[in-house]
């Protein structure tokens, strides 16, 4: 369900024609619907209602302000991965105190920050780690809640690489170590056990792994409770896939309930992190055509977008559909949809059967609203695109393109 729909043959985000978009603000432009964004944020948190849930907006899938201060005024929490992360979070308006903060690499000055700030939660990745929060934290006079991040070894079935719950995975630590760690924080007076927390991996189209792993987690919970750690708040991570192209993941209504199921007997909170399924379909990559060449074996289509704007194929082989803002009838021809940028990965979207565009005209690459603009890059010398947040009728450059100065800000020639 998303609201980039066709209206007098003209692709329309909301009542904002893209056409107008590409105008007015120039390619490549994201471009997010706020209704999209509302009636996600509702489908999930409405999911748990009834059991005592907090549902922390994953930021990495994407930072901007605008979007981070809709989730905030809407009761999100947030799951950052970084102090920069923690800092847009504020910037925006959004509450530490409903903040949880992940990541393997954690560095000293970013757990000071965050202790700092009051975050709601410490999600502990490694020994190593656990024991520089202590000394951070009694260094600052406070206690810091932490819950130690799993790995439940199990096969979350995704793309292998955003899989994080297989023990060759670097996330999180092995259940039997995950105790051990838990005995050891009862000797160090910086640290607070608050919860227990894991996160299998990112595009879940099946619900089983998942289910295995909150269970196993679910299980540690009980019996750290029933040792008398203080606990309260279970975090399963988020990792819920979405629909680029013909997957056919779960709503968000199957996974809570599985997730509500698994953990029905545990009194705590539940604290779960989505991304992707939040933002994803919200956003799509608006880009225009440069050059059309017959090539050798294939047909291209060269476009002003790029790897750098859009690094998912490259990265990933991830799949976006591409479509005509101008809504074209006539005969389709196979064609690659590719990018400027010298690096033979940088295909946007390949093997496409469309009606070979114009030059000059407006292409939109779908359920590009995550992991989009937050793995952008100025790679090739390239200015990152603009942002537009649409709402209704209405729209805002949320961000503005880069200029050319931007991008040596802070460099010198060093002579
Ligand atoms: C990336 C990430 C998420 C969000 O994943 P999605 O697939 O976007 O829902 C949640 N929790 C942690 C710890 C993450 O690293």
């Amino acid at each position: 369900m998303d609201h980039f729909h066709y209206r007098r043959g003209m692709l329309h985000a909301e009542g904002v024609s893209l056409a107008t978009l590409g105008t007015e603000v120039g390619t490549p432009t994201y471009v997010y619907a706020e209704a999209t964004l509302r009636r996600h944020w509702e489908v999930v948190s409405h999911a748990f209602a009834g059991r005592p849930t907090l549902v922390c907006y994953s930021v990495k899938a994407n930072s901007n302000l605008a979007l981070l201060s809709r989730f905030a005024e809407w009761g999100a929490g947030f799951d950052v991965v970084s102090g920069g992360e923690l800092a847009r979070v504020e910037r925006a308006g959004g509450q530490p105190r409903r903040t949880v903060f992940a990541g393997v690499g954690k560095t000293k000055r970013e757990l000071q920050q965050a202790l700092g700030s009051g975050v709601l939660l410490f999600n502990v990745e490694s020994a190593e780690e656990l024991e520089l929060l202590d000394q951070v934290a009694r260094a600052a006079g406070v206690r810091a809640p932490f819950a130690i991040r799993v790995n439940p070894d199990v096969d979350a079935r995704t793309h292998r690489s955003i899989s994080t719950g297989l023990k060759t995975s670097k996330f999180g630590v092995p259940l039997a170590e995950a105790r051990a760690l838990y005995q050891r924080s009862r000797q160090l007076r910086g640290l607070l056990a608050k919860g227990v927390d894991c996160h299998i991996g990112s595009q879940l189209t099946r619900v089983g792994p998942l289910a295995q792993a909150v269970r196993r987690v679910a299980a540690l919970y009980r019996q750290l409770a029933a040792e008398g750690h203080p606990l309260g708040l279970l975090d399963v991570g988020g990792g819920l896939g979405i629909r680029y192209r013909s997957e056919a993941p779960p709503g968000p209504e199957a996974w809570a309930k599985v997730l509500r199921a698994a953990t029905a007997d545990i009194a705590a909170t539940l604290v779960v992190e989505p991304g992707r399924v939040l933002v994803g379909n919200a956003g799509v990559l608006l880009t225009r055509v440069l050059y059309r060449k017959p090539g050798h074996a294939r047909r291209f289509v060269v476009v002003d977008a790029g790897m750098n704007d859009l690094l998912r194929p490259a990265l990933y082989g991830a799949e976006h559909e591409v479509v005509s803002v101008r809504q074209r009838r006539g005969r389709r021809v196979l064609l690659d949809v590719v990018g400027p940028v010298c690096e033979s990965t940088d295909t946007l979207a390949a093997g496409r059967h469309l009606v070979l565009p114009l030059q000059g005209e407006l292409l939109a690459i779908r359920t590009a609203g995550a992991y989009g603009m937050s793995m952008a890059s100025n790679y090739n010398g390239r200015p990152r695109p603009a942002e537009v947040l649409v709402s209704g009728r209405r729209w805002q450059v949320v961000r503005t393109r880069e200029t050319l100065r931007d991008l040596w800000r802070g460099e010198s020639t060093g002579r």
